[in-house]
């Protein structure tokens, strides 16, 4: 089924499907377009074309059909006081990233807030009905056209308007007439100039007839009527209708200010700012000819680089004046646009990365680097940051809570990039010939080289239009895990004693019992979840080794036999173990928030792993945490732990927890039922969660962080111990401190005895080779002997043994090479004793035999005294050292 057919369907019974009552009563006249054929309705006679071809397209630009002038901020105020006053409930906007829904990143139509999935299914939960709400929506396809078309941006701002037909809202005859209104009477158009295109709309197994709308050839708004459920062939009507009307508020400041571009109005003064201090001598006559040439000739042509070529050459621009006006205008459009969807991405908690929705962002935060070197702009990113935060938050207040994280994250990202630079020079300098647009990918892939810098290095002159779809592409969707199916068909859901008086003995009846696996009609049991391990203990006897949830259903998983179906039994739950479980989970949701608050509102649960002794949170951040960060971290959260914090759980309405406390509730992931578990810890952290938890952040004990580690690109994780295994951890850690202060203080005791060795033996070695030269066979000093060595037939040397215990290897090693020297006949053995060890250390001289070497005697000695030698055998006549380890003294 696609749309063609269906709008075919709809557009043949127009009575059923498009006349509205407003249609009706001003006299609408429905037409045909000359041109492409499609159905629209218009007050005016003259009008033969649908708004695409109509002569009048994009006329507005340098002559508004508005006597009001309204920018961003001001068209906001007016849409919504005109909705407020028309009954509807101004609802603020929901955040850009979507942490409520599992198969995207972020959001990217106003409907998307009230949109949730159970199940296979999507359902809609509306916080009032009908409301308005000025969604940010980020969307990526047409990064491309960012900055070059005069009206694609990669965040922009849709006015939800959203009603369900019932005793509170409207079905579609109201819902027209308001946009009608809005239009001309709270914009001040002329209904001559409103025109209403026939389309439809189909997605996630609905569809539905639909009204966009249009003034001077500017789509404004598309009403989407939600109405059916199936195909073509067979469908029946939603239980719930629901009106999706989205409209673009850029489009609703730019028709009434007649800007050559979007981008002049709805930045605030960012744009001029920067135009400014560019240096860019901007005629606005000019701007006026170029973009509305753009604009016309947007829809004409397939490539972006021949709607540019067609357009400067219907406006008669020079070489000179594209290189100097319109090339520097739409690098600074880029950045600014660029910049705004960076601060409500980053203000709700998204960072740039390489996986997943970040790498987005940090394509376009490349992108703003490589446009400003490339055409060699110098702007303060924190000031083009400042002003637009400051133009922003009048219409979206909480971004000033996040004004310096974003300027952080930009920052070290922008660094990131700059470092980069130097590896993306040597890979781009390989390159033999242009590449492709699959090159391209594969170079940002895998080396982080952006179309932007290539083009910044003159390696390619545009980016291919398909390149931003295509990578977009491959990040869209997340992967959602398979789940196994086991045969449970009809079985009712378990009850879940955990969630009551969470008895620790229980007595249950086998309602299904296959291969090693139970199901109970009730249990005790914790089931996986939420990165909490499940529960052991004991089923019938049987011990339980694993606990899953499929669906509503609780699944055990026995060892050594399982118990027979319809007979009741008695359950064990393992206390130690769920306690330890416990403790570590609330420690997790203490370490969540007291990261967050160290470190920066970027920070985001990521996921998190808690077992019985040991427990693992992984968050996201932008680099590794430092010692100090640690620290600070631990503090607060055994802090916490201090002050005794009772844990509260409550369970509400998703809806009203959603509205109560904000998304953060979202932590551990989206939550895919109606009733949501709050878990606070006073208004320290606020989570949504279905695991278990201590009832006072005292009972937790304390809280160790073991480890930490950055595991990916933007995630970090902590590695922890809480509670009993906390105190374990710390008590082996103060034996390996006490242990390791001693042996400190011996080895501080060695060094100190080493220097006074030094001293001495610098005393007595000249003494003892005075009596060297006296050679004074037999005779002892202080703990020298010499004596008589027999080396060959003919000759005999001297041999000096030497124990000395005060003296140590500096001892030993100077003496010896000194007598060595003196005499190539002579044999220095040392012995004496290190720490735990005994060594020896002998030198023999150039003219002793092999037979009687160092080795030699070395390998004698170690035979006798059972150690291990080592040498160094080029050295051997002059000078060999062995050690002989691993002797007890
Ligand atoms: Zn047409
Ligand atoms: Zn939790």
């Amino acid at each position: 089924m696609g749309k063609k057919e269906i709008l075919e369907k709809f557009s043949a019974d127009p009575e059923r499907y498009y006349k509205v009552r407003l249609f009706d009563e001003k006299g609408f006249e429905r037409k045909s377009c000359m041109t492409c054929h499609r159905y629209f309705w218009t007050m005016d006679e003259k009008r033969t074309n649908c708004p695409d071809h109509s002569d009048d397209t994009y006329s507005f630009i340098g002559n508004p059909p508005t006597k009001k002038r309204f920018d961003y901020t001001q068209a906001w105020k007016e849409v919504e006081s005109f909705f407020v006053k028309n009954g509807h409930t101004s609802v603020n906007r929901y955040p850009v990233v979507c942490r409520w829904r599992d198969d995207l990143y972020f959001t990217i139509a106003s409907i998307v807030d009230f949109q949730r999935v159970m199940g296979s299914k999507v359902v809609f939960e509306f916080p009032a009905n009908p409301l308005v709400v000025p969604q940010t929506c980020l969307r990526f396809k047409d990064l491309e056209n960012v900055g070059v078309t005069g009206r694609h941006f990669s965040s922009f701002c849709m006015i939800g308007q959203h009603s369900i037909p019932n005793d509170h809202g409207y079905w579609k005859d109201q819902c027209v007439d308001l946009d009608y209104k809005l239009v001309t009477e709270q914009f001040g158009v002329d209904k001559n100039e409103v025109v209403f295109v026939e389309d439809v709309w189909e997605g996630g197994g609905s569809f539905g007839s639909s009204l966009e709308f249009f003034v001077k050839g500017l789509e404004l708004g598309n009403a989407v009527f939600t109405e059916f459920q199936g195909d073509l062939s067979n469908y029946k009507t939603l239980d719930q209708k629901i009106i999706d009307m989205g409209a673009g508020l850029e489009r609703f400041a730019w028709i009434t200010m007649g800007t050559p571009t979007a981008y002049d109005c709805c930045f605030g003064p960012i744009t001029n700012n920067l135009v400014q201090q560019a240096g860019i001598d901007a005629d606005c006559e000019l701007l006026v000819r170029y973009f509305t040439e753009i604009a016309k000739n947007l829809e004409r042509f397939g490539d972006l680089s021949d709607v540019r070529k067609t357009a400067i050459k219907s406006a008669g621009i020079s070489e000179e004046q594209i290189k100097k006006i319109i090339t520097p205008l739409e690098g600074i459009y880029l950045i600014v646009d660029h910049v705004r969807t960076l601060i409500f991405a980053i203000s709700d908690g998204a960072l740039p990365s390489n996986v997943g929705g970040g790498y987005n962002l940090r394509i376009m935060l490349r992108r703003i680097i490589s446009t400003l070197d490339r055409l060699g702009l110098k702007f303060d990113m924190n000031e083009i940051i400042d002003t637009q935060i400051d133009y922003l938050k009048k219409t979206y207040p909480e971004l000033e809570k996040t004004r310096n994280d974003v300027k952080t994250i930009i920052e070290i990202e922008s660094g990131r990039y700059e470092n980069s630079k130097e590896r993306m020079q040597k890979i781009v300098s390989k390159l033999k010939q242009k590449p492709t647009v699959d090159d391209l990918i594969r170079l940002y892939e895998s080396d982080g080289v952006t179309p932007d810098y290539l083009k910044e290095m003159k390696v390619i002159s545009e980016i291919p239009s398909t390149f931003y779809t295509k990578l977009s592409e491959l990040h869209q969707s997340k992967k959602i895990e398979k789940q196994e199916h086991p045969p449970l068909e009809g079985l009712p859901e378990t009850e879940l004693l955990y969630y009551e008086n969470d008895p620790r003995e229980f007595d249950a009846k086998v309602l299904k019992s296959f291969d090693k696996y139970v199901v109970l009609n009730r249990t005790s049991f914790y089931a996986r979840g939420g990165g909490q391990e499940p529960d052991h203990g004991k089923i019938a006897g049987f011990d339980v080794v694993d606990v899953n949830k499929h669906g509503n259903i609780v699944v055990h998983e026995l060892k050594g036999g399982v118990p027979k179906e319809s007979t009741t039994v008695s359950c064990v739950v393992d206390s130690k173990r769920r306690d330890g479980i416990t403790k570590h989970h609330t420690s997790t949701h203490i370490l969540n928030s007291s990261s967050r608050n160290v470190l920066g509102s970027w920070v985001w649960q990521h996921s998190a792993f808690k077992e019985e002794d040991h427990a693992r949170l992984d968050i996201t951040h932008h680099s590794a945490l430092t010692d100090e960060e640690v620290t600070k971290i631990e503090e607060l959260a055994n802090a916490k732990v201090k002050e005794n914090i009772p844990v509260t759980i409550q369970n509400f309405d998703r809806g009203t927890a959603e509205q109560k406390y904000g998304f953060r509730i979202y932590q551990g992931g989206i939550v895919p039922v109606k009733s949501v578990r709050i878990v606070s810890i006073a208004d320290f952290d606020i989570e949504a969660c279905g695991g278990t938890h201590v009832k006072s952040t005292k009972d937790v004990n304390l809280i160790k962080i073991t480890r930490t580690k950055r595991i990916q690109d933007g995630v970090v994780r902590l590695e922890f111990v809480a509670g009993d295994a906390a105190r374990e951890h710390l008590k082996e850690y103060e034996i390996k401190i006490s242990k390791m202060s001693e042996a400190q203080e011996a080895k501080k005791k060695l060094d100190e005895e080493r220097e006074r060795s030094k001293q001495e033996s610098r005393r007595i070695i000249p003494l003892i080779l005075k009596d060297f030269a006296k050679k004074n066979i037999g005779t002892k000093i202080d703990t020298i002997v010499w004596a008589d060595i027999h080396l060959r037939a003919t000759e005999s040397g001297k041999f000096c043994f030497a124990f000395s215990s005060p003296y140590d290897e500096f001892f030993h090693v100077t003496l010896g090479k000194e007598l060595i020297k003196k005499d190539p006949t002579l044999v220095y053995f040392g012995i004496f004793v290190e720490n735990n060890l005994v060594r020896v250390i002998t030198f023999a001289g150039d003219k002793v035999p092999e037979s009687k070497n160092a080795k030699a005697i070395a390998m004698e000695t170690s035979k006798i005294l059972g150690g291990s030698g080592g040498g160094n055998a080029h050295l051997l006549k002059e000078e060999v050292r062995i050690y002989i380890n691993n002797l007890r003294p």
